[in-house]
């Protein structure tokens, strides 16, 4: 029989563990679904690691792992993803804000022969105004940037196992999984959800976390910001060009004037935009960077005793 795995990041989630791994338990045996829960705490600072250890010795079917430190969500579902087992893989928050009910519509789609399922938002939940607006121009621009209408994806998707073994293959570091299974193509099948309130605990991520996330994930899979680069010179050049007629044709005839308005302008502008240029620029020499130091996504420290192969020794 087919085995699903559900992978679940997990940061500061003690109060989550046990509930889910109860609310999934009750759900997958009531659908005859044969399944195995992965859980990766990702360097928490409570008892979540701990919880994910007795929930692992309770049901054999629960197994995790566990971060030396935080090392962020994507780097917590690669990991789920390179320890799970299933022919069918799930991924979803473990604060049950994606809601397990769909998981069987999920199965089914797979059952049928889609190899990605998409989760996809039908409301976005209970979010503050900027929030929803910044979200929406940032996946406006991920959409355009990688060509694909990315508009209200999520994390919350059923791989199969194909998929799985492909993203695990990918050599770099910097990882959008939500972008990245529309990269890699295969037949996909969606399904809509309702966001859920978080019963315990609160959401992870600050305005700065999520700017880092956006700015992140635009570079990582565009070079669209370096061609701006490109255009804004040309822009300029086109525009000097008409000045310097203009400039020479004032001198010639006599009528230059002291022009220090102009000249203060000219410089903070082209200042800038040379110094945001060189931003840019350096924003991806310091991606290249960490990729050619080629450091682990992330360093698993513990893993629950039911988890086979070589875990700990597989950085990537
Ligand atoms: N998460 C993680 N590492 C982090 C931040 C979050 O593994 O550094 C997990 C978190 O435990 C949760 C999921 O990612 O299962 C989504 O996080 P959260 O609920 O805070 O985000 P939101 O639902 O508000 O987008
Ligand atoms: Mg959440």
């Amino acid at each position: 029989m087919a085995l699903l795995s559900v992978v679940l990041p997990s940061y500061n989630e003690e109060q989550n563990i046990a509930n889910t791994a109860r609310v999934l338990r009750e759900l997958l045996e009531a659908e005859g679904i044969e399944y195995e829960l992965v859980f990766v705490s990702d360097g928490s600072g409570d008892g979540t690691y701990r919880e994910i250890q007795r929930a692992s010795e309770a049901d054999p079917r629960v197994k995790g792992a566990c971060f030396s430190r935080n090392f962020g969500k994507e780097a917590s579902i690669f990991a789920g993803l390179r320890l799970s087992r299933g022919d069918a893989v799930v991924v979803m928050d473990c604060d049950l804000q994606h809601p397990p009910e769909v998981i069987p519509q999920m199965w089914k789609l797979w059952q049928e022969g889609y190899q990605v399922v998409e989760g996809v938002k039908s409301s976005r939940g209970r979010e503050s105004l900027g929030h929803k607006l910044s979200a929406g121009l940032f996946y406006r621009i991920m959409s355009r940037l990688i060509r694909m209408d990315m508009n209200a994806s999520s994390d919350y998707k059923l791989l199969d196992r194909r998929v799985v073994d492909v993203l695990l293959a990918l050599p770099e570091r910097n990882t959008f999984f939500r972008a990245l299974t529309f990269w890699a193509g295969f037949p996909t099948a969606s399904v809509s959800y309702e966001v859920r309130e978080r019963q315990f605990g609160e959401s992870k991520w600050s305005f700065f976390s999520l700017m880092r996330y956006a700015v992140n994930n635009v570079t990582s899979f565009s070079t669209m910001p370096l061609q701006l680069v490109t255009v804004t010179g040309l822009l300029f050049i086109c525009c000097s060009a008409v000045l310097a007629v203009q400039t020479l044709v004032r001198y010639l005839t006599g009528t230059a004037v002291e022009g220090f308005t102009t000249v203060i302008l000219l410089i903070l502008i082209v200042g800038g935009c040379l110094m945001l240029s060189l931003g840019i620029i350096g924003h991806y020499i310091a991606r290249i960077y960490e990729e050619v130091k080629g450091r682990p996504k992330y360093i698993i420290s513990q893993v629950t005793e039911n988890v086979q192969g070589d875990a700990l020794g597989s950085w990537k």
